[in-house]
């Protein structure tokens, strides 16, 4: 018999030599992945590299798919959705989990070039919900891609190494901000100044002899590393992010904080789950969307068909498709909407309702769940799917707790789940809780990153 009241505690308390071993060493492993990609490009084609090593061929280089196969598609570079057939019938439903590969940072403006006074800049627009003030004095690093009218595709990663340049966005030292220290956090930095400073020296040589001698000096270097003119930034898809490694944190070596961890967290600790499966019932898919943080929207965002269109292909290979088949498919299939959870901060403990929330070290969170002021646009799952996620997590030995984000009224937020959940896929939210979610340097807890692992690795097996 289980216990009559809900026990919580810890992950960390009594924790086996063994288990507190894997756990470092995955966030090592972790950490590393995360100082390899910070963009949703480079999280998939890592990710697609990762995924070749371990077996999975692309689905065009499949005739006919067989139970054991393990196949991919990308998706225009930013989207990738791995399966690994199921000895059953993918008719019966496919067990999915879904995260995303999109991260908030700043995005170059399309003609983001400028001279203000002495300096040259890059401006900006930013992606996804920010603090804009914590975007300013920090580190930067811009990643990316320009592809010139020709088709040729550059790809940029500037900032990283030790030995590479750094960029950053000013602001007012406290001495002369008096009258922008009164002003609500929200207005002090106005978006149009996230202007990332990007040189200082004016070009000196004797043909240039107008205005702007500090922006000419940047394109003739740009044109000299890369080949590019001004034009190029037209087609271009350049964004900024923190120039931060994924670090351990705290004396106790028991977090992480690292930029992008909404979600790439989840992308991870899932594609390790995906890796692992030898011989499932059920088709597993494992799939990183692209546009989470702005709405989803766009061909590479879950909104799209282009996931539909892999399920169906999937059917095809498999030689057993029919009309309204894929609605079939959808209705008998299970999913996981891997995505992060507000841990509950204790410095600001007044959003929380400390009893539904996500506390960190605690294990995996399940939002049954999200949106704001009374459940507004969410996908809240049936509580008989609840009852089968609780079963399989503790068959497994899985440390999970159920939570809800923020107090009611306080705010909210959404995931991918609803757009599968439309589809008439069981959808429930679960992932890492995270503090500091979408600043430039989030923060969790080791144990619950390889709570993920074990939780996403429990759902692929049943
Ligand atoms: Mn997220
Ligand atoms: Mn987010």
């Amino acid at each position: 018999m289980s216990d009559l009241e809900r026990k919580r505690k810890s992950g960390w308390e009594k924790i086996s030599d063994d288990l507190e071993k894997n756990i470092y060493d995955f966030a090592n492993e972790y950490m590393n992945y995360l100082n390899r990609a910070k963009t949703e490009r480079e999280i998939v084609s890592l990710s697609e590299q990762i995924a070749r090593e371990n077996g999975f061929k692309s689905l065009d280089e499949y005739a006919e798919l067989h139970p054991g196969d393990k196949v991919y598609y990308v998706n225009r570079g930013k989207n990738l959705y791995l399966a690994v057939i199921g000895n059953r019938s993918m008719e019966e439903g496919l067990n999915i989990i879904g995260a995303h590969a999109d991260s908030p940072r700043l995005d170059l403006k399309p003609n983001p070039l400028v001279q203000e006074g002495e300096f040259a800049y890059l401006k900006t627009h930013y992606y996804g919900g920010i603090k804009k003030y914590q975007w300013t004095a920090i580190p930067l690093a811009l990643h990316g891609v320009i592809v010139k009218e020709n088709g040729e595709k550059i790809t940029v990663s500037l900032g990283e190494n030790d030995d590479e340049p750094v960029f950053t966005i000013t602001d007012l030292l406290p001495h002369l901000a008096k009258e922008q220290q009164q002003k609500k956090l929200a207005e002090a930095i106005n978006g149009e100044n996230l202007s990332i400073v990007v040189g200082n020296r004016p070009d000196d040589s004797e043909d240039e002899k107008g205005k702007d001698k500090v922006k000419k000096n940047i394109l003739k270097l740009l044109n000299k590393k890369y080949g590019i003119t001004e034009d190029d930034f037209m087609s271009s898809e350049l964004e900024a992010v923190p120039a931060f490694k994924a670090r351990t944190l705290g004396l106790d070596e028991s977090l992480i904080a690292g930029y992008g961890q909404d979600d790439k967290v989840c992308v991870y600790t899932s594609l390790r789950a995906i890796l692992n499966i030898q011989n499932s019932e059920r088709t597993a898919i494992c799939l990183f969307s692209d546009k989470e943080e702005i709405g989803s929207m766009g061909n590479t965002g879950m909104e799209s068909h282009v996931f539909d269109t892999f399920v169906s292909e999937l059917l095809n290979k498999s030689r057993i498709n029919r009309p309204n088949l894929l609605d079939k498919v959808f209705c008998n299939s299970r999913m996981l909407s891997a995505d992060v959870d507000a841990g509950a901060d204790p410095l600001y403990a007044s959003v929380s309702d400390h009893n539904n929330a996500g506390l960190i070290g605690y294990g995996i969170s399940i939002n049954k769940y999200t949106g704001s002021a009374g459940k507004s646009n969410s996908s809240d799952a049936n509580a008989e799917y609840v009852a089968f996620i609780r079963r399989i997590f503790n068959q497994n030995n899985v440390q999970y707790q159920l939570a809800e984000l923020g107090k009611v009224d306080i705010g909210g937020g959404g995931t991918i789940a609803y757009i599968l959940a439309n589809k008439g896929v069981d959808v429930i939210d679960c992932g890492v809780p995270v503090l500091s979610m979408h600043a430039p340097y989030e923060v969790t807890s080791k144990y619950d990153v390889y709570s993920a692992y074990m939780a996403y690795s429990a759902f692929f097996n049943n």
